[in-house]
């Protein structure tokens, strides 16, 4: 292989996913075209091998030729990641300080990343039979493995794939076999796409505010713009972003629409293809590899027409780009916060402005970023002030949850309002955004408390599943009778979880059925599907929840929204913690009187005179937002400047805050002069977590370019420290949360 002249070979430059921040070069094979960057390769790599991705081919290598490995083999024929996508990865690589062969693997769906052929096989899936829709499981008595099945089945009408039954069935074959053939289950493959009806629901008559939305978006649909899309609970975001979809599929483009973990509900799918005659694809946590893959190709391919996805979309090839959508700009949720820690918003303002195609984001309550983008001209600004239809904003006011005794779970005011609401008829939202039963088990004898044994936290009592649970690292143990160190029997609960208040309604209400919405009662797969039934349909009369319950439902019946727990938001050791529950507070808010019947909202508080709540309250969040970004300006807190936190963990708290004490060192001599601040190291909020301590270097500057060029040196640094080998380290760019 090597007789020939070397000097003819090519040099070709790889990323492989290693947490080395360079690309790699190696010989290109000989007597092979080259092929365009963005196709796959199998490479040696130390003593394994490895699938890359080629970022370019080069005529110089960046060491003696002679040195270099040749590559294996060409995996591809054509690119999976296409030159906009290759150029997103680059950017992001740079922008988050993240490794390139990280960032491109991380950009590929696992099969991909895997090496297997980017080309689509359809998928077996398995789902209830007409014969079997309604048929009663208890029937199955006698063939248990058949009657947990069709449990299963009957739970997912669309349908399951090998894949997920595995997960779920032991052996499931021979019962699904007998299932079928009983002809109550059914064998059916699975389209990456669905079916586009013929006749589609005609567009609502548009208000003004919302025609001029969709009219400013659509006379730019040819160019990269930035719009936040900024309107009231209930005005009407989603039919001007079918509008401006519609106009792009008749430019024959394609619509990519990003939206929360928690928006991505059956009803929102509906709503787009009842009104979208073209096929859609949908990405999201809980597809299969292959599912995953398909839909990938169906975008690649242009198929799919309009891709709706969670956070990773924002990485899915598309074959005739013509526009980005976000919504919920604001969510939690686009923020990754492990491993690569990107945000799918900051992205795919980038990526649009490499596609030069407009970026539209919407909120009711846009985060403080996106408010100093418009108001530094960045972003332009679209308005819907007004609710569609007649419902009335709800009138909200704080209760003063001061006097409330302890033990009783909601105040004497609220449970009054609770009875008036249901007798009228109507049903009651009761928001509390903690799961379990209480934060807190203690004993009144000696001062035990239930704390976990590798994270600084209380462990959350959980009386239903008669478990103490850590929400921050999982662990579990059962729930002690009497105190683990004085015996006696006095352990008691401090503090307020939805299991509790629902326990709370069941025996104060018990005429009135309830209905809890969070992720203990929403485990298994349909069960949320159900729960949320019973809210629909006003079977429930009163739904207790978290804020699943909060986002993105319609709760047409719901006349009063009760609102618990938010003080720890208020005085948060995350400087975001007010901006959160605000957005939550709106959110939450505007669930109520969304039809016909006027909606309240009371909120309790042991801080009813907070100067933000009470701007909130009284004026709305665009005071809230401003109150809060004065602060923010004041403190010389993002988004007025910007932030990076480098994180180290370790077994001992002394390697976690030594090697950033020698690192702010080293950076210390190294940006001399440079405006940048350097704060810490210091202990993480949550210092012990799962067994590991946690340290925080945080770097702050006013301008990016400071902050970036500090960061750079990052990687060379760490690399001469001798304290690394101990710890587990990683940047953080414009961290989301302190802990
Ligand atoms: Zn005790
Ligand atoms: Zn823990």
């Amino acid at each position: 292989m090597h007789s020939s002249s070397t000097d003819s070979q090519s040099i070709w430059h790889i990323a492989v996913p290693t947490p080395l921040h360079t690309g790699f070069d190696y010989l290109g094979p000989v007597h092979t075209p080259p092929p365009a960057a963005g196709v796959r390769v199998r490479v040696p790599f130390g003593r394994r091998l490895a699938i890359g991705i080629l970022l370019e081919i080069k005529q110089q290598a960046a060491v003696e030729q002679k040195k270099l490995k040749p590559i294996l083999n060409l995996i591809d024929v054509n690119p999976v990641l296409p030159p906009d996508l290759l150029a997103l990865g680059r950017w992001a690589s740079d922008y988050y300080h993240h490794p390139i062969g990280a960032v491109l693997h991380h950009m590929l769906p696992a099969l991909v990343r895997q090496g297997l052929p980017a080309v689509a096989h359809t998928e077996s899936i398995w789902r209830v039979a007409a014969a079997g829709k309604d048929l009663d499981p208890a029937s199955l008595q006698r063939a248990p493995k058949q009657q947990a099945l069709l449990v299963t089945l009957q739970q997912n009408p669309a349908g399951l794939a090998a894949e997920v039954l595995d997960a779920g069935h032991a052996n499931w074959r021979p019962a699904m076999q007998a299932l079928c053939d009983k002809g109550w289950a059914e064998r059916a493959s699975l389209a990456p796409v669905n079916t586009p009806r013929t006749v589609v629901q005609p567009a609502f008559d548009l208000n003004p505010d919302q025609q001029q939305a969709l009219n400013a978006v659509c006379s730019n649909l040819n160019g990269f713009n930035r719009w936040l899309l900024e309107g009231v609970t209930g005005s009407g975001k989603t039919e001007v972003y079918l509008g401006i979809i519609e106009q792009v599929l008749a430019l024959g483009r394609q619509a990519l629409v990003l939206v929360p973990e928690i928006g991505l509900t059956p009803q929102l799918l509906q709503r787009f293809s009842s009104r979208l005659s073209v096929p859609i694809t949908v990405i999201h946590s809980h597809l299969s590899d292959r599912q995953r893959l398909n839909a990938w190709l169906s975008a690649a391919s242009g198929e799919a027409r309009v891709i709706i996805g969670t956070r990773s979309a924002i990485f899915i090839p598309l074959a005739r780009p013509g526009a980005i959508i976000i919504d919920e700009e604001h969510d939690g949720s686009f923020k990754q916060n492990d491993g690569f820690r990107y945000h799918a918003r900051d992205l795919a303002i980038v990526r649009a402005q490499h596609l030069d195609i407009p970026v539209v984001m919407g909120s009711a309550t846009p985060s403080l970023e996106s408010l100093l983008n418009v108001q530094q001209a960045r972003y332009q600004r679209l308005h819907l002030p007004v609710r569609t239809g007649p419902a009335q904003l709800p009138h909200i006011t704080v209760l003063d949850a001061r006097n409330t005794p302890a033990g009783q779970a909601i105040s004497s005011p609220l449970q009054q309002r609770v009875r008036q609401h249901l007798a009228a008829g109507n049903q009651v939202l009761i928001f509390l955004n903690r799961r379990g039963y209480a934060p807190i088990y203690m004993c009144r004898a000696c001062g035990w408390s239930a704390d976990c044994q590798r994270c600084d936290a209380h462990m959350t009592v959980h009386r239903v599943r008669d478990l103490l649970c850590c929400h921050h690292c999982g662990a579990e143990r059962p729930l002690p009778r009497n105190c683990p160190d004085c015996n006696l029997a006095e352990l008691f609960v401090l503090g307020l979880g939805t299991e509790q208040v629902e326990e709370y309604f069941q025996e104060h209400f018990p005429d009135y059925k309830s209905v809890r919405i969070d992720r203990d009662t929403t485990r298994r797969k349909g069960q949320l599907e159900q729960s949320l039934q019973l809210a629909h349909s006003g079977t429930a009369r009163i739904l207790i929840g978290t804020q699943m319950l909060a986002k993105g439902h319609h709760f047409p019946q719901v006349t009063l929204v009760g609102i618990l727990g938010i003080d720890q938001a208020l005085f948060s050791a995350d400087f975001r913690g007010p901006e959160y529950m605000a957005q939550l507070v709106t959110q939450v808010s505007g669930r109520a009187g969304r039809a016909e019947r006027a909606g309240e909202v009371l909120i309790e508080s042991r801080q009813p005179q907070h100067p933000l709540l009470h701007a909130l309250i009284t004026r709305g969040y665009r005071a809230f937002a401003d109150a809060a970004l004065a602060e923010r300006q004041a403190a010389q807190l993002p988004p007025y400047t910007r932030m990076a936190l480098i994180r180290a963990e370790a077994v001992s708290a002394q390697h976690a805050l030594g090697f950033l004490a020698a690192l702010r060192t080293q950076l210390q001599s190294n940006m001399q002069g440079s405006p940048i601040l350097l704060l810490g190291p210091a202990p993480a909020p949550m210092e012990r977590r799962a067994g590991r301590y946690r340290a925080h270097l945080l770097l702050q500057a006013n301008q990016p370019r400071v902050l970036h060029s500090a960061l750079q040196c990052v990687p060379v640094l760490v690399a001469g420290l001798p304290q690394r080998k101990s710890v587990r380290w990683s940047i953080d760019v414009d961290p989301s949360e302190m802990f």
